[in-house]
């Protein structure tokens, strides 16, 4: 069924994905919008409206003060628990599952890629399933850390050794761990097309990966709103809704 938004842009990304042998999927913030998960770095937008995230989740918050930060870190949590996936995460797990597409690097810690039916999802920025123990390497459960915090209002506390635990997520001010980021680099390297979805590509070192696959010949594909630094170099780029863009494109297959 032709609709609007199956624009011949839809139609060439549905054709780009089929010519390709080897495509990635790179996704960030704007997947998962219309999960009702607005983007962090958006300024007055839910939770995050009266602070400053660069301050309270950053790691020296973090180190400085466990119990604050996770006075306001259990209320991110909950906000993420019950989000489910969108259309738009069906749809790349669809392409995966026919084997159009060999994976999904996200930016999200949403855990939504995963349960929308994605199998190869690299996370590069951690998400919420896990917390970890600076002192022991002990990691705990996403269920385990609610019940704990739902005890106990303020840093949950590793049962070893009584330590803080810390969201396995990246804070501000953490470096990306390095085993997930180089599977990242590495399928994109080898990708012939990269298709980067909802992600204004400013965040490095995400952002360097789709001038990655670029650089070893193959093509970057986008369907974001707003500017990207590589609008100039995409093949084809689709601006409207996520969903209905993914959609369409699905349509088009
Ligand atoms: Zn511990």
């Amino acid at each position: 069924m032709p609709t609007r938004t199956q624009s011949r842009g839809a139609v060439r990304l549905a054709e780009l994905i089929r010519e390709a042998e080897r495509a990635v999927v790179l996704t960030g913030a704007g997947i998962s919008v219309p999960s009702g998960i607005p983007d962090f770095r958006t300024p007055g937008k839910g939770l995050w409206e009266k602070v400053n995230p660069m301050e309270v989740a950053h790691i020296d918050a973090f180190r400085r003060e466990p119990d604050r930060f996770w006075h306001f870190y259990a209320d991110r949590f909950a906000s993420l628990v019950d989000k489910q996936p969108n259309r738009a995460h069906e749809v790349i797990a669809e392409l995966e599952r026919r084997g159009l597409v060999r994976g999904v690097i996200t930016q999200n810690i949403d855990r939504l890629h995963r349960r929308a039916g994605s199998r190869n999802v690299i996370e590069v920025h951690g998400s919420i399933d896990w917390s970890v123990c600076l002192e022991c390497g002990g990691r705990v459960a996403l269920d385990r850390v609610i019940e704990l915090l739902e005890q106990h209002p303020g840093a949950p506390e590793c049962d070893a050794c009584i330590s803080p635990l810390k969201p396995d997520v990246v804070l501000f001010g953490e470096l990306l761990p390095d085993a997930p980021l180089s599977e990242a680099y590495a399928l994109a390297a080898e990708a012939d097309l990269i298709l980067c979805v909802g992600s204004s590509l400013e965040v490095y070192p995400v952002a360097s990966l789709p001038g990655v696959t670029r650089d070893a010949g193959g093509r970057i594909a986008l369907v974001t709103q707003g500017r990207t630094p590589y609008d100039g170099d995409a093949e084809v780029k689709l601006d409207g809704d996520v969903v209905g863009e993914l959609d369409a494109v699905l349509a088009a297959l």
